[in-house]
């Protein structure tokens, strides 16, 4: 076919699903993009244009997309290969053009290298997250499937290399996109290239077994067909044959032979409304006998990508089972080309919207009724991408930032002693400030010097993960101790005024124990330190000192009647434990163990027989409304008082998908935020979660809060609770 013949085929597949595309903009950038490539060749020695033509072919035939998205994909390498710009673009044709263009060749621009499954899915993600039009990812896929059907003429590293590439990144895309068809040949073709011993062996023996397959795929159309015709059921049935990746994985992982591999055969029987649907699977549960535990109702309860059909696999008339999919035209084109076929239909339903029109790609995302763990984690993540930036170190890795991060986040994510001795960074090769705030797909590079001074305070302010945050702080701890305990000590000194206690009076050899026990530091300057790294306020010092600072107060001016107690002031009331039993002095005070409640919780004493008053979280099952209107006159009234104990014990429970290293995450996480533990059990279930029950002490809900915060952070923590009950 010549270049103007396969433009024409183009134009025409274009005008067969789209009457309305805008043909005069789509000649205009296939004649630009041919005038760009001029006098390029691909590696099978066509003119270069042959490539953008294909895959503007593929974008117009299988996912049927719009007149930009056709353009966009004519013009996908002109940015990358020739001398056009984003301003050629912008100006010839539209800035959405230009930004399409601009977008796929960012994502051509990033360098692979096979990683650990984390890093992949980093890489997957951060794929979906550079283009922040759809239509972006939907032109690179188009791209890549063109590549690998021509990939015969590359060198076979190249081979390899990119077949790898598209297994691990460019397949899970398109099926997480709902895109079947594409997912299906993608895969095919990285196998054909990856194992090509394994690929040519069930493609040979299919082959072999054609004419049968055939012959049994067409009786039982007809079986199935004719049924239907009788029961008066409008419908379209076809068979197919697993395609060879899928099956090639079946024998790998269930360790069969192809002979062994139960099912090969694939039926699709697509009806006109859901009703029909189950009106279908009555029917094949008639004529065959459906094998146990094989039934599935995705119509019901759609998966995360929002496939909809029913799954049955059923025993034919011969002794042989195959699978049978039943679903509507609109549920099958999604099937078949997942987001693309929305996309059309969503067209056709109310023409090109604005802004509005990526709405359903959220709404896909966030449709995860009903879905299976394993895929529920997975649209999580893909959700999870507003608050996260991607980037790169010069080797390739891929860090995984919160938005809006700096050059100071990456160092420190990267190690505290490169972010400590961090003189300067760089951006795609670019010197940088520090405040530089870090896009998607950057490289970034860390300058460092050994006689670097070492962070500066205001680094602390710009810095936006708490990991930076806590190193910056870390360092000032140990590197600064004298200026820390000078600031602390102007803080502390500024807070006492408040008091109305002067500083000789904390000083004073009668006073100083008592203070520091409640502060419990075993110095002033190790409290001042704490104070000026950061560790400790000025305002928690003075708090805690409360009382015994009032009673101070009070002994230096014995000749002043005592002042009415003020309103917002109220006497302070002698606690046990640090809670206020109402009506009750001296009295024993235990925490119950099923809720343990810390300073700060919403609280409930229940009076025991003997063992005093048992403290409960208000909201702890144990202290139920019912339980309380059960025994009326055992409930009392508790708080927290102003001077609670140093730490309570309490528990946090984190369920997670199991994965290696994860009891190192966890243990650092409680390390770096300086949490006393008691004792950690964790259990593994068997689909893969692990639970982790973390006895530890904290201080009050504030501090429970930033342990919890910083669990919550950890790669697969998916939830963190207090226990109670
Ligand atoms: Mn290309």
């Amino acid at each position: 076919m010549t270049v103007q013949e396969q433009y024409e085929l183009l134009e025409k597949t274009v005008r067969g699903y789209n009457s309305a595309a805008d043909m005069e903009q789509i000649r205009a950038a296939f004649e630009y993009a041919d005038r760009c490539h001029q006098g390029q060749k691909r590696k099978s020695g066509e003119p270069y244009i042959i490539h953008p033509l294909a895959v503007a072919q593929i974008v117009a035939e299988s996912l049927k997309l719009d007149s930009e998205s056709i353009e966009a994909a004519l013009l996908h390498d002109v940015i990358e290969d020739t001398p056009a710009t984003h301003e050629d673009l912008s100006r010839l044709f539209s800035p959405i053009i230009a930004d399409l263009v601009e977008g796929v060749s960012k994502l051509t621009r990033i360098q692979y290298a096979t990683k650990e499954d984390e890093q992949m899915e980093n890489l997957r993600k951060m794929l979906m997250a550079m283009s922040k039009d759809i239509r972006v990812i939907l032109v690179k896929i188009a791209d890549r499937l063109h590549n690998m059907r021509t990939m015969e003429y590359q060198s076979p590293e190249k081979q390899k290399q990119k077949s790898l590439e598209t297994m691990e990144i460019y397949a899970p895309i398109a099926h997480r996109l709902g895109m079947q068809r594409i997912k299906w040949e993608l895969e095919d073709l990285s196998l054909k290239y990856l194992d090509p011993v394994g690929y040519q062996e069930i493609v040979a023996k299919l082959d072999a077994k054609s004419q049968e397959n055939e012959v049994f795929m067409q009786r039982t159309e007809k079986q199935i067909g004719d049924r239907l015709n009788s029961l008066g059921i409008n419908h379209i049935v076809y068979g197919r044959i697993k395609h060879p990746y899928s099956i090639y994985r079946k024998m790998f992982n269930q360790n069969k032979s192809l002979d062994e591999i139960f099912d090969l055969f694939a039926f699709r029987v697509i009806v006109d409304s859901v009703g029909d649907c189950y009106n279908v699977l009555g029917v094949m549960h008639d004529i065959y006998k459906p094998i146990l535990g094989r039934f599935k109702d995705y119509i019901g309860t759609p998966k995360p990508n929002s496939y909809q059909s029913l799954h049955t696999t059923v025993m034919g008339t011969d002794g042989v089972p195959f699978e049978v999919q039943i679903r509507t035209r609109q549920m099958h084109d999604f099937a078949e080309y997942g987001v693309a076929a929305h996309w059309k239909y969503k067209q056709n339903g109310q023409g090109a919207g604005t802004e509005g029109k990526y709405e359903w790609v959220r709404r896909l995302l966030e449709n995860q009724d009903g879905a299976d763990a394993e895929d529920y984690i997975h649209s999580l993540k893909v959700d999870m991408f507003a608050d996260e930036v991607f980037v790169f170190t010069p080797r390739g890795d891929v860090q995984n930032l919160p938005a809006k991060a700096t050059p100071i986040d990456f160092a420190y994510a990267i190690h505290s002693a490169v972010g400590n001795r961090m003189v300067g960074a760089k951006v795609n090769g670019r010197i940088v400030t520090l405040d530089h705030v870090l896009k998607n797909g950057d490289i970034v590079e860390i300058l460092t010097s050994k006689s670097a001074k070492g962070p500066s305070r205001d680094w602390m302010k710009i810095a936006r993960s708490s990991e930076a945050r806590s190193k910056i702080r870390q360092w000032f701890k140990k590197e600064k101790r004298e200026e820390n305990i000078v600031n602390g000590r102007a803080a502390f000194e500024q807070e006492l005024k408040h008091c109305g206690v002067s500083m000789k009076d904390v000083t004073a050899p009668e006073n100083l124990p008592g203070l520091l026990k409640k502060v419990s530091y075993s110095s002033l300057d190790e409290m001042y330190a704490a104070i000026g790294y950061g560790g400790f306020t000025a305002a928690k010092a003075v708090g805690r000192m409360h009382n015994e600072l009032l009673r101070i107060a009070k002994k230096d001016q014995p000749d002043v009647p005592p002042a009415p107690a003020e309103p917002q002031a109220p006497k302070p009331v002698k606690s046990e434990q640090g809670i206020i039993v109402e009506g009750l002095e001296n009295c024993l005070v235990k925490f119950s163990r099923c809720c343990t409640p810390v300073p700060g919780d919403e609280i409930v004493g229940f009076i025991t027989r003997g063992y005093g008053v048992s403290v409960h979280r208000a909201d702890c099952p144990n202290a139920s409304p019912e339980r309380r209107a059960a025994q009326e006159g055992r409930w009392i009234k508790v708080s927290w008082g102003a001077d609670t104990n140093e730490s309570y014990p309490t528990t946090i429970e984190v369920i997670c998908k199991d994965r290696a290293n994860l009891l190192f995450d966890v243990s650092s996480a409680l390390s770096t935020t300086k949490t006393f533990v008691l004792g950690v059990h964790s259990k593994s279930t068997e689909d893969n979660f692990a639970i982790f029950r973390l006895d530890i002490k904290v201080r009050d809900g504030e501090q429970m809060k930033a342990i919890m915060n910083r669990l919550n952070q950890i790669s697969g923590v998916l939830q963190v609770t207090r226990p109670a009950g």
